[in-house]
């Protein structure tokens, strides 16, 4: 079989090849291995002296202060440092926390398990276009509240949330404010200098740096309470322990200094791509784009198509490497809980598609991929296959 085209990019992205080779010079005995919390010789020192190159790399991009920027195994810990973090340490001032019914699981988990610790959570709504107004999140807060999370950009439909009116809202209020930014470092500005944010999730292998690295900024000027999740030698200034893996973070540090170098040219070009790809759907009917257009990322493109079912369509699909609206959980295929929330009917949710283009996306693969969709649905629209035909009669 001929290997599927990658349009994947907002699931992970591959490693640049530079940030890969800065990183293999930093695992070997004639490369920088050393322990960076090593205080009594130079191999220490070399390793330290690399991670702080990093952390400045990634401040940059946020417009941040490095010592505003903890270190992180994703954007996974760094919502649970956040989330639970901000939570406990301020119980005594409330127990309400506000996010919305869109976030990533690695949120959304996290609230769950905190209303089991004696917290409650308002899960707020998005609108059809897929975006949490800041007026919901005013009328939302209680005295009780102490912390409001919502995502910059929704991993599923790419649609961008208006951070800075919900940060002023919550600033007004009182409230800490976290962003899970994953989808958004590195592709958007994001200037946390400007932004009313307290708090912001990153993740290196969203932008061409490698899985398992990332980044909390906890803005200093907030001075916002935190309880550190992982304990054990007070590294990170005690607010996550462990010793640094220099090689990830020269990692996320380069990738980090390529992103703001490259983002402006970068988005242009795969906006083109995108809109490449919708303008070569036009020809096909029965087909929606999920989530705000005008609102949007540049590299998403998720969308219904009407008359097909999902699971065959992706079947039908094994050319191209995108995912669908529906995830596998342990007795049954359930329709994406993001589109659900947008309105979708279960059956469009379904027979979603999130096309996802990056870095090495090129036109041939954007025709290519619009060409084998549309020809894909006509024949399955034509021609439903039997198992299809038959639960449709029932
Ligand atoms: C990928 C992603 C995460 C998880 O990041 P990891 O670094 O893979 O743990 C969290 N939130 C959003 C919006 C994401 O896209």
């Amino acid at each position: 079989m001929q290997i599927p085209v990658y349009l994947d990019y907002a699931a992970t992205t591959p490693v640049d090849p530079s940030v890969a080779e800065a990183m293999c010079a930093c695992l070997t005995q004639n490369g920088i291995f050393g322990n960076p919390a090593s205080r009594s010789h130079i191999y220490g020192w070399k390793a330290e002296e690399a991670v702080e190159i990093a952390r400045g790399q990634v401040a940059d991009l946020l417009n941040a202060d490095p010592r505003e920027i903890v270190w992180t195994s994703g954007a996974t810990e760094a919502n649970n440092l956040a989330i639970k973090g901000v939570a406990t340490a301020n119980k005594a001032n409330g127990t309400h926390l506000i996010t919305s019914l869109t976030e990533h699981k690695a949120v959304l988990d996290t609230f769950k398990y905190l209303e089991g610790e004696g917290f409650t959570v308002t899960y707020l709504k998005p609108d059809a276009a897929g975006r949490i107004c800041a007026k919901a999140i005013e009328m939302a807060i209680t005295p009780e509240t102490s912390l409001v999370s919502i995502m910059a950009v929704n991993n599923e439909v790419g649609v961008i949330n208006d951070i800075a009116a919900i940060g002023a809202v919550c600033r007004r209020k009182g409230v800490y404010f976290h962003v899970d930014a994953a989808q958004a470092v590195g592709k958007v500005a994001v200037d946390t200098a400007e932004l009313p944010v307290d708090l912001l999730s990153m993740s290196a292998h969203k932008f061409y740096g490698p899985k398992g690295v990332g980044a909390l900024f906890i803005k200093r000027q907030s001075h916002v309470p935190i309880a550190a999740q992982i304990h054990g030698g007070g590294h990170e200034r005690g607010m996550r322990s462990g010793t640094l893996p220099t090689h990830q973070l020269v990692g996320i540090g380069l990738a980090a200094k390529m992103a703001s170098d490259l983002l402006v040219g970068e988005s242009a070009r795969i906006l083109a791509l995108r809109n490449r790809f919708l303008q070569h759907l036009e020809s096909l009917t029965g087909w929606q784009l999920n989530g705000s257009l005008e609102h949007r990322v540049a590299g998403n493109a998720n969308i219904s198509i009407a008359g097909v079912d999902g699971e065959t369509l992706l079947l039908a699909l094994r050319e191209l490497a995108v995912s669908t609206g529906s995830a596998c959980t342990s007795l049954s295929v359930e329709p994406s809980y993001v589109l659900k929330a947008l309105g979708l009917t279960d059956e469009l949710a379904h027979s979603s598609i999130r096309f996802s283009f990056g870095r090495y996306t090129t036109e041939e693969e954007v025709d290519f991929a619009a060409k084998t969709v549309a020809e894909v649905v006509l024949k399955l629209r034509k021609d439903p296959p039997l198992w299809q035909a038959n639960k449709a009669k029932v």
